[in-house]
């Protein structure tokens, strides 16, 4: 066939094939959160002994998969969609860790997010390994109906790595119990049986756990607890700053509260608020819903970002995404503890600077593990088909929980070290234990 020459053939327009969220590899290279995943790697290696021979198997997931999600919008143009499911260690049990919406996901920070499971499973010796997921989507900008097809074809496209025996998904960012209950229902189609133990964080009519919304947040009151305990700050009268205010910093918020230590400061993507005499949680949520944003409470004073950070409190929790306090704003805090609600809210330089500060740092892999252990609650349940009252799930949460800060915190008293970095030697240590008694095969 002839082409004229004065007639150019049509370009793919790469960037309006997707109004929703471009392909990722058409956005700037972002490999951020598996750089810092692997600095710290680097840095509890020396604390190994002879297992840190085999800290290589920490640096390479297990298995990598990314899918094209294709749905047909509301509209009935056809949208495509980047999905991952990354299993980073399975040495210790089947991969475990959330499925994550939001349009800045790549794979690398899924990588990232899996291996912070593996670590954060390890650390608290809960019997998983490490896994993640996610899809590159703004699921704001979609409808429910366009969010269930999204979630099914997803769930379908990943089926054959998941399983209530193999990995086993949990929401994350933007997801939520009806989200879960959509990939059980699809697991389960596709299995030809119903299957509730294929996800956690299940509504409570589909074997979900009771305590299992508010964990994440109740793991991080219950180790800031044991950290105030340790520096010999009293809770109450004491004050908190929390950046993000979704499942994990709503409810972290409302314990504190409860516990007399005030909520001074609020920040969340669309604007920050200030309170010195605090702010009650509940009127916080209340206005959020009716106005979309923090902003505009009444009694409270805007407040810049750098001027959030600054926030003079006891407490900073950091409960929204990853790499918040960095080398540009570490040296600003004032708070004397913080709990890392978030994955990865702190980058390695920074950990440095608030060392050097004297800032305490509970890092993620055990302050923001009250989620995935209230999970593995609801996963056994789900197994035995026999469920627990709140009280039992809450008392055994706070149990392991703080259980868990104690040991931690006596390696790190032991060996000289931050609580990261002795999360880190107690968790690889298990790890690498599990993988050399395995073995290899074949
Ligand atoms: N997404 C949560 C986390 O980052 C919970 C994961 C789970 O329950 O499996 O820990």
């Amino acid at each position: 066939m002839l082409i004229s020459p004065t007639v150019s053939p049509p370009q793919p327009m790469l960037a309006d094939m997707n109004t929703y969220a471009a392909p990722s590899y058409l956005a700037p290279e972002r490999l951020g959160p598996w750089a810092i995943y692997l600095e710290q790697i680097e840095r509890v290696r020396p604390w190994l002994g002879a297992l840190g021979e085999l800290a290589e198997t920490l640096i390479r997931p297990k298995r990598v998969l990314m899918v094209d999600v294709p749905i047909r919008m509301d509209d009935g143009r056809m949208a495509h969609f980047e999905g991952y499911r990354v299993h980073h260690n399975t040495a210790r049990g089947p991969g475990k860790g959330g499925v994550r919406f939001h349009p800045g996901v790549t794979l690398p920070e899924v990588m990232a997010l899996a291996a912070w499971m593996s670590i954060k499973n390890a650390a608290v010796n809960v019997p998983f390994g490490g896994a993640k997921g996610g899809v590159r989507v703004d699921p704001h900008a979609l409808s429910l109906s366009e969010l269930e097809r999204l979630t099914r074809r997803y769930t379908s496209e990943i089926g054959f790595m998941i399983g209530p025996d193999r990995d086993i998904p949990a929401p994350d960012v933007n997801t939520n119990e009806q989200i879960m209950a959509w990939m059980m229902d699809t697991w389960s189609m596709n299995a030809g049986h119903t299957a509730t133990g294929v996800v956690t964080g299940k509504p409570l009519a589909l074997g979900g756990s009771l305590g299992r919304r508010d964990a994440t947040g109740r793991g991080v009151f219950v180790t800031a607890r044991e950290a105030a305990r340790q520096c010999n700050i009293a809770l109450a009268g004491s004050r908190c700053a929390i950046q993000g205010f979704g499942n994990v910093g709503y409810a972290a918020a409302r314990l504190f509260h409860q516990h007399g230590c005030k909520l001074v400061a609020v920040q969340t993507s669309k604007g920050a608020v200030f309170n010195g005499a605090g702010i009650d949680p509940e009127k916080l949520y209340d206005h959020i819903k009716r106005s979309g944003t923090v902003s505009g409470l009444p009694g409270t004073d805007a407040l810049s970002s750098d001027e959030f950070w600054r926030t003079d409190a006891e407490f900073l929790i950091p409960a929204a995404l990853e790499e918040q306090i960095t080398r540009a704003n570490a040296g600003n805090v004032r708070a004397k503890i913080i709990v890392e609600g978030a994955n990865g809210p702190v980058t390695p330089e920074a950990d440095d600077i608030l060392n050097e500060r004297g800032v305490l740092v509970i890092p993620d892999v055990l302050a923001n593990a009250g989620g995935v252990t209230v999970s593995y609650f609801e996963w056994v349940q789900d197994f035995s088909s026999f469920f627990w009252s709140e009280q039992e799930i809450n008392a055994r949460l706070d149990r392991l929980m703080t259980e868990a800060y104690a040991a931690i915190a006596a390696v790190a008293a032991n060996r000289g070290t931050s609580l990261r970095t002795a999360a880190y030697i107690v968790a690889c240590e298990r790890i690498l234990q599990a993988r050399q008694l395995r073995g290899l095969y074949p």
